[in-house]
């Protein structure tokens, strides 16, 4: 899926128009724990096309004490990994010092934009965009972000060269098992990558990715083929020494969209920080299969090599991955490192699991018999039916009087029930509920 990078100064909108073009979508990405974290990225559509949306204001906020050097350095991560980029204006306030740095960046840059020009509320609002022309910018989107006046013309636009929804992926899973690395920097990634291309015991080959400039690596073992996305980034990173390297969202955002399981990599040694929680959050909002590596294991002290510990820790700080399982690697002796394979194949199995219509039905019914959900204004909420909707992960729609109605408790014991009766403790599962037509 392409990623779409929204970039612009404080206030002018970004997240009121982060929420409209990602508001279709919000009932398919569940959330299970029933907390909200920061969103700062989500999944959006437009007439079958499918993208991902970053909000750049969000990830690298607050540390920052100069507004302009903080937008410069989120509009230049965007404008080099990003897909598409979209400029936010104010079309209230009129354009600014910073509107037109970020104007001269991204032409600078030489990289295509599109150009929102926000809080237009209606054609006789339209008359502030003569200030944007002076900016240079030849086709700005006069939108209402709050109102929705101009949306669907900017969306068009945006996503007009955009592929169709890949439906195709719903069938049997065909070639190599998908694997990304994923975790802050310094938690190991390129020591770790390097090491399982370099196993005497595998066969490795490079491919091109499906983005721009990104290498994929073709790893043989045990009989069976594994690609390893985006590696080329990770092991060039490897061989420059000392640099210090703003970790890209964007770039594991792409990893992520690419992969079926997700290594998300830890440095044990300095415990389970921020920055891992808010990684891990990425790859379970996209839905993948994930495993948490815990990396470094050479360094932790004999009182502190606790895996019992390190499994609690995990689950406590990232409760939305509580059924990713866990492995404490060293990727500097290599220690444990290729227990990875056979952990990653039975993630990958169950993420692609499919139960019977009759089965599923069955168990549903047993559920909702034991626990029923709670009334909804005095009236019994009833399930008629469940199918599987899809693998990759497995997802149910329950067919229901009220699907609006359901508290996501309930909604939270369905899912363990269906986790329990078919064994699938190691996969994300989504319910969606649906009204009878
Ligand atoms: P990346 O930023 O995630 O790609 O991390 P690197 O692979 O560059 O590793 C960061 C630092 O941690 C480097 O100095 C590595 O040598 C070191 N490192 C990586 N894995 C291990 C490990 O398993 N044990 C120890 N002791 N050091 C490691």
């Amino acid at each position: 899926k392409p990623v779409v990078a929204l970039v612009g100064r404080p206030n002018v909108g970004k997240s009121t128009l982060f929420n409209r073009m990602t508001r279709s979508r919000d009932a398919i990405v569940d959330d299970m724990a029933g907390v909200t974290r920061d969103r700062h990225f989500g999944e959006a559509m437009w007439e079958g096309r499918p993208f991902v949306l970053v909000d750049t204001g969000g990830f690298l906020s607050n540390d920052a004490d100069s507004f302009a050097a903080h937008i410069r350095a989120q509009v230049e991560m965007a404008l080099e990994d990003a897909d598409h980029v979209v400029l936010v204006l104010d079309g209230k306030s009129g354009v600014s010092y910073y509107d037109r740095d970020l104007v001269d960046l991204l032409r600078a840059k030489g990289k295509p934009f599109f150009c929102i020009v926000n809080k237009i509320d209606g054609e006789r609002h339209e008359i502030a965009l003569t200030d944007f022309y002076a900016l240079g910018i030849e086709e700005p989107f006069p939108v209402s972000a709050e109102h929705g006046y101009g949306f669907s013309d900017f969306m068009d636009a945006l996503t007009e060269d955009m592929p169709l929804e890949d439906e195709g992926n719903d069938g049997q899973p065909e070639g190599p098992i998908r694997v990304a690395v994923v975790g802050r920097p310094n938690a190991g990634k390129s020591s770790l990558i390097n090491r399982l291309l370099g196993e005497e015991r595998m066969v490795v080959s490079e491919v091109a990715g499906t983005t721009r400039d990104s290498v994929d690596s073709l790893v043989e073992y045990g009989g069976k083929t594994y690609l390893f996305v985006d590696t080329a980034g990770i092991r060039r990173k490897g061989k420059v020494t000392h640099r210090v390297e703003k970790y890209s969202v964007i770039k594991a955002l792409q990893s992520l969209e690419r992969c079926d399981v997700a290594l998300v990599l830890l440095d044990a040694s300095e415990g389970v920080t921020d920055q891992d929680v808010r990684v891990a959050g990425y790859a379970s909002d996209r839905g993948c299969g994930c495993i948490f590596v815990c990396n470094k294991w050479d360094l932790m002290p004999p009182e502190k090599k606790d895996v019992k510990r390190m499994k609690e820790e995990l689950a406590m700080e990232a409760k939305f991955l509580g059924y990713a399982p866990v492995l404490t690697i060293s990727a500097l002796t290599g220690q444990r490192v290729i227990k990875l394979f056979p952990m990653i194949d039975k993630v990958y199995e169950q993420y692609i699991s499919r139960v019977g219509t009759s089965h599923l039905n069955r168990i549903i019914e047993d559920a909702t018999a034991r626990t029923e959900p709670s009334l909804h204004n005095g009236k019994r909420i009833k399930f008629y039916f469940a199918s599987q909707v899809r693998t990759s992960p497995p997802t149910f729609a329950l067919v229901t009087n009220y699907p609006d109605a359901i508290h996501f408790s309930y909604k939270r014991y369905l899912v363990n029930q269906i986790r329990e009766a078919l064994g699938l403790d190691m996969t994300p599962i989504r319910i969606k509920f649906q009204e009878r037509s």
